[in-house]
Protein backbone atom coordinates (compact mmCIF):
# COMPACT_ATOMS: atom_id res chain seq x y z
CA UNK A 1 0.00 0.00 0.00
CA UNK A 2 1.20 3.39 -1.22
CA UNK A 3 -0.15 5.49 1.96
CA UNK A 4 -0.61 9.74 2.02
CA UNK A 5 -0.75 11.48 5.34
CA UNK A 6 -2.30 14.90 5.22
CA UNK A 7 -2.15 16.43 8.50
CA UNK A 8 -3.66 19.97 9.23
CA UNK A 9 -5.61 22.16 11.08
CA UNK A 10 -8.72 21.84 8.95
CA UNK A 11 -10.47 24.59 10.60
CA UNK A 12 -12.14 24.48 8.30
CA UNK A 13 -11.69 21.84 5.64
CA UNK A 14 -11.80 23.82 2.41
CA UNK A 15 -12.01 22.36 -1.60
CA UNK A 16 -8.19 23.65 -1.45
CA UNK A 17 -7.58 20.69 0.98
CA UNK A 18 -9.44 18.23 -0.87
CA UNK A 19 -8.54 18.88 -4.27
CA UNK A 20 -4.73 18.88 -3.26
CA UNK A 21 -5.13 15.58 -2.20
CA UNK A 22 -6.88 14.16 -4.93
CA UNK A 23 -4.23 16.20 -7.19
CA UNK A 24 -1.70 14.22 -5.03
CA UNK A 25 -3.27 10.45 -4.88
CA UNK A 26 -3.65 10.58 -8.63
CA UNK A 27 0.78 11.66 -8.89
CA UNK A 28 1.87 9.54 -6.92
CA UNK A 29 -0.53 6.38 -7.48
CA UNK A 30 -1.41 6.17 -3.84
CA UNK A 31 -4.13 3.79 -2.58
CA UNK A 32 -4.99 5.82 0.27
CA UNK A 33 -4.50 9.34 1.85
CA UNK A 34 -5.60 10.01 5.12
CA UNK A 35 -6.29 13.09 6.51
CA UNK A 36 -4.88 13.64 10.23
CA UNK A 37 -7.00 16.64 11.74
CA UNK A 38 -4.35 18.24 14.58
CA UNK A 39 -5.44 18.49 18.18
CA UNK A 40 -3.36 21.13 19.07
CA UNK A 41 -1.27 22.30 16.11
CA UNK A 42 2.43 23.45 17.86
CA UNK A 43 2.97 26.21 15.18
CA UNK A 44 -0.41 27.56 15.77
CA UNK A 45 -0.81 26.98 19.55
CA UNK A 46 -3.36 29.49 21.35
CA UNK A 47 -4.75 30.02 17.75
CA UNK A 48 -7.19 27.65 17.23
CA UNK A 49 -10.29 27.70 18.86
CA UNK A 50 -12.60 25.87 17.61
CA UNK A 51 -12.88 22.19 19.20
CA UNK A 52 -10.86 19.72 17.58
CA UNK A 53 -14.80 17.35 17.63
CA UNK A 54 -15.93 19.98 15.43
CA UNK A 55 -12.67 20.09 13.04
CA UNK A 56 -12.86 16.29 13.09
CA UNK A 57 -16.45 16.09 12.21
CA UNK A 58 -16.54 18.46 9.25
CA UNK A 59 -13.06 16.38 7.63
CA UNK A 60 -15.40 13.57 8.20
CA UNK A 61 -18.22 15.04 6.56
CA UNK A 62 -15.85 16.42 3.60
CA UNK A 63 -14.20 12.99 2.66
CA UNK A 64 -17.80 10.34 3.02
CA UNK A 65 -18.12 10.16 -0.11
CA UNK A 66 -14.65 9.06 -1.29
CA UNK A 67 -13.49 5.86 -0.87
CA UNK A 68 -9.76 6.45 -0.85
CA UNK A 69 -9.67 9.28 1.48
CA UNK A 70 -10.05 8.54 5.37
CA UNK A 71 -9.85 10.30 8.87
CA UNK A 72 -7.44 9.25 11.30
CA UNK A 73 -7.79 10.63 14.86
CA UNK A 74 -4.56 9.44 15.81
CA UNK A 75 -3.51 13.10 16.76
CA UNK A 76 -6.80 14.16 18.39
CA UNK A 77 -6.72 10.95 20.96
CA UNK A 78 -3.21 11.69 21.88
CA UNK A 79 -3.14 14.16 24.64
CA UNK A 80 -0.94 17.16 24.56
CA UNK A 81 0.76 18.92 21.62
CA UNK A 82 0.27 17.17 18.07
CA UNK A 83 4.00 16.58 17.10
CA UNK A 84 4.18 15.31 13.89
CA UNK A 85 6.96 12.49 14.88
CA UNK A 86 4.71 11.06 17.52
CA UNK A 87 2.61 10.89 14.16
CA UNK A 88 4.60 9.64 11.95
CA UNK A 89 6.11 7.21 13.66
CA UNK A 90 2.66 5.87 14.77
CA UNK A 91 1.80 4.81 11.23
CA UNK A 92 6.10 3.85 9.71
CA UNK A 93 5.31 0.79 13.46
CA UNK A 94 2.00 0.22 11.92
CA UNK A 95 2.97 -0.85 8.32
CA UNK A 96 3.18 -3.69 6.79
CA UNK A 97 6.36 -4.83 4.75
CA UNK A 98 6.48 -3.01 1.12
CA UNK A 99 4.17 -0.15 2.62
CA UNK A 100 5.09 3.44 1.94
CA UNK A 101 4.22 6.56 3.58
CA UNK A 102 4.27 9.73 2.29
CA UNK A 103 3.84 13.04 4.30
CA UNK A 104 2.08 15.15 2.36
CA UNK A 105 2.57 19.42 3.36
CA UNK A 106 2.33 22.85 1.85
CA UNK A 107 5.45 24.24 0.81
CA UNK A 108 4.57 27.10 3.09
CA UNK A 109 5.02 24.37 5.95
CA UNK A 110 7.64 22.12 4.77
CA UNK A 111 10.04 25.75 4.86
CA UNK A 112 9.80 25.77 8.40
CA UNK A 113 10.41 21.75 9.27
CA UNK A 114 13.54 22.70 10.47
CA UNK A 115 11.82 24.03 13.74
CA UNK A 116 10.22 20.92 14.05
CA UNK A 117 10.23 18.77 17.23
CA UNK A 118 13.03 16.33 16.29
CA UNK A 119 12.68 16.85 12.81
CA UNK A 120 15.61 15.31 11.58
CA UNK A 121 14.56 12.08 13.37
CA UNK A 122 11.30 12.34 10.78
CA UNK A 123 13.16 12.04 7.68
CA UNK A 124 14.06 8.33 7.80
CA UNK A 125 10.81 7.48 8.86
CA UNK A 126 8.50 8.60 5.48
CA UNK A 127 8.93 10.41 1.86
CA UNK A 128 7.90 13.58 1.66
CA UNK A 129 5.42 15.34 -0.96
CA UNK A 130 5.90 18.77 -0.75
CA UNK A 131 3.07 21.10 -2.83
CA UNK A 132 2.58 24.34 -4.10
CA UNK A 133 0.61 27.12 -3.00
CA UNK A 134 -1.22 29.69 -5.01
CA UNK A 135 1.00 32.72 -5.71
CA UNK A 136 4.06 31.30 -4.67
CA UNK A 137 5.78 29.87 -8.10
CA UNK A 138 8.96 28.14 -6.50
CA UNK A 139 9.49 24.53 -6.97
CA UNK A 140 12.47 23.65 -5.10
CA UNK A 141 10.85 22.44 -1.82
CA UNK A 142 14.71 22.66 -0.33
CA UNK A 143 14.72 26.16 -0.65
CA UNK A 144 14.31 28.70 1.88
CA UNK A 145 15.20 25.88 4.38
CA UNK A 146 17.63 25.84 7.11
CA UNK A 147 21.02 24.58 6.88
CA UNK A 148 20.35 21.73 9.19
CA UNK A 149 17.13 20.38 6.59
CA UNK A 150 19.63 20.80 3.61
CA UNK A 151 22.17 19.44 4.43
CA UNK A 152 20.48 16.04 5.20
CA UNK A 153 19.71 15.60 1.33
CA UNK A 154 20.97 15.40 -1.99
CA UNK A 155 19.64 16.40 -5.13
CA UNK A 156 18.91 14.17 -8.03
CA UNK A 157 18.76 16.12 -11.39
CA UNK A 158 17.61 13.13 -13.44
CA UNK A 159 14.72 12.10 -10.91
CA UNK A 160 14.54 15.74 -9.50
CA UNK A 161 13.80 14.51 -6.27
CA UNK A 162 16.20 15.13 -2.71
CA UNK A 163 16.99 12.17 -1.47
CA UNK A 164 18.14 11.44 2.32
CA UNK A 165 20.37 8.54 2.95
CA UNK A 166 18.27 6.42 4.55
CA UNK A 167 16.76 6.29 1.11
CA UNK A 168 13.46 8.35 1.56
CA UNK A 169 13.20 11.35 -0.64
CA UNK A 170 11.07 14.59 -0.52
CA UNK A 171 9.09 15.02 -4.23
CA UNK A 172 7.45 18.33 -5.10
CA UNK A 173 4.12 18.77 -6.53
CA UNK A 174 3.13 21.59 -8.36
CA UNK A 175 -0.96 22.08 -7.86
CA UNK A 176 -3.72 23.82 -9.58
CA UNK A 177 -3.88 26.85 -7.74
CA UNK A 178 -7.16 26.96 -5.37
CA UNK A 179 -6.40 29.92 -3.86
CA UNK A 180 -8.71 29.42 -0.23
CA UNK A 181 -7.64 29.39 2.78
CA UNK A 182 -9.01 28.11 6.37
CA UNK A 183 -8.77 31.83 7.84
CA UNK A 184 -10.31 33.41 4.84
CA UNK A 185 -13.30 31.32 5.49
CA UNK A 186 -13.37 32.10 9.01
CA UNK A 187 -13.21 35.56 8.37
CA UNK A 188 -16.24 35.51 5.36
CA UNK A 189 -18.14 33.82 8.19
CA UNK A 190 -17.60 35.78 10.64
CA UNK A 191 -18.30 38.77 8.45
CA UNK A 192 -22.01 36.81 7.37
CA UNK A 193 -20.36 36.28 4.17
CA UNK A 194 -21.21 33.31 2.27
CA UNK A 195 -18.66 30.22 1.54
CA UNK A 196 -20.32 28.59 -0.78
CA UNK A 197 -18.11 26.43 -3.16
CA UNK A 198 -15.47 27.41 -0.94
CA UNK A 199 -16.03 24.19 1.60
CA UNK A 200 -18.37 21.07 0.70
CA UNK A 201 -21.85 21.53 1.37
CA UNK A 202 -21.80 19.18 4.28
CA UNK A 203 -19.09 20.87 5.99
CA UNK A 204 -20.78 24.48 4.94
CA UNK A 205 -24.21 23.35 6.87
CA UNK A 206 -22.11 21.99 9.84
CA UNK A 207 -20.62 25.25 9.89
CA UNK A 208 -24.58 26.79 10.11
CA UNK A 209 -25.74 24.70 12.69
CA UNK A 210 -23.03 24.83 15.15
CA UNK A 211 -22.54 28.28 14.88
CA UNK A 212 -18.96 28.01 14.20
CA UNK A 213 -16.97 31.05 13.79
CA UNK A 214 -19.55 34.10 14.06
CA UNK A 215 -17.98 35.14 16.97
CA UNK A 216 -14.56 37.35 17.53
CA UNK A 217 -11.65 34.96 18.43
CA UNK A 218 -11.52 37.51 21.40
CA UNK A 219 -15.21 37.07 22.63
CA UNK A 220 -15.27 33.80 23.35
P1 LIG B 1 -5.09 28.75 7.87
O1 LIG B 1 -5.58 29.70 6.80
O2 LIG B 1 -5.93 28.75 9.11
O3 LIG B 1 -3.63 28.91 8.16
P2 LIG B 1 -4.97 26.56 5.92
O4 LIG B 1 -6.05 26.83 4.94
O5 LIG B 1 -3.56 26.86 5.47
O6 LIG B 1 -5.28 27.25 7.32
P3 LIG B 1 -4.22 24.07 7.25
O7 LIG B 1 -5.16 23.14 7.91
O8 LIG B 1 -3.31 24.85 8.13
O9 LIG B 1 -5.12 25.05 6.32
O10 LIG B 1 -3.39 23.34 6.12
C1 LIG B 1 -3.15 21.96 6.03
C2 LIG B 1 -2.27 21.73 4.82
O11 LIG B 1 -2.98 22.07 3.63
C3 LIG B 1 -0.97 22.55 4.80
O12 LIG B 1 0.08 21.69 4.37
C4 LIG B 1 -1.26 23.65 3.80
O13 LIG B 1 -0.08 24.08 3.15
C5 LIG B 1 -2.22 22.94 2.81
N1 LIG B 1 -3.16 23.86 2.17
C6 LIG B 1 -4.04 24.68 2.76
N2 LIG B 1 -4.76 25.39 1.88
C7 LIG B 1 -4.34 25.01 0.65
C8 LIG B 1 -4.69 25.40 -0.71
N3 LIG B 1 -5.60 26.33 -0.97
N4 LIG B 1 -4.04 24.80 -1.73
C9 LIG B 1 -3.07 23.86 -1.47
N5 LIG B 1 -2.70 23.45 -0.22
C10 LIG B 1 -3.32 24.01 0.82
Amino acid sequence: MRIGLFGGTFDPIHWGHLRSAEEVREAFDLDRVLFVPASIPPHKRGQTQTPARDRLQMVRLAVAKNSRFTVSTVEIARPGVSYSIDTIRHFAEDQHQGDSLYFIIGLDAFREIGTWKDFAQIFPLCNFIVTSRPGNGDSNPLRGNSIAVRRLFCYDFKQKIYHHRCGTSVHFLKLTDFAVSASDIRERVKQGKSIRYLVPSAVEAYIKKQGLYRLDEGSK
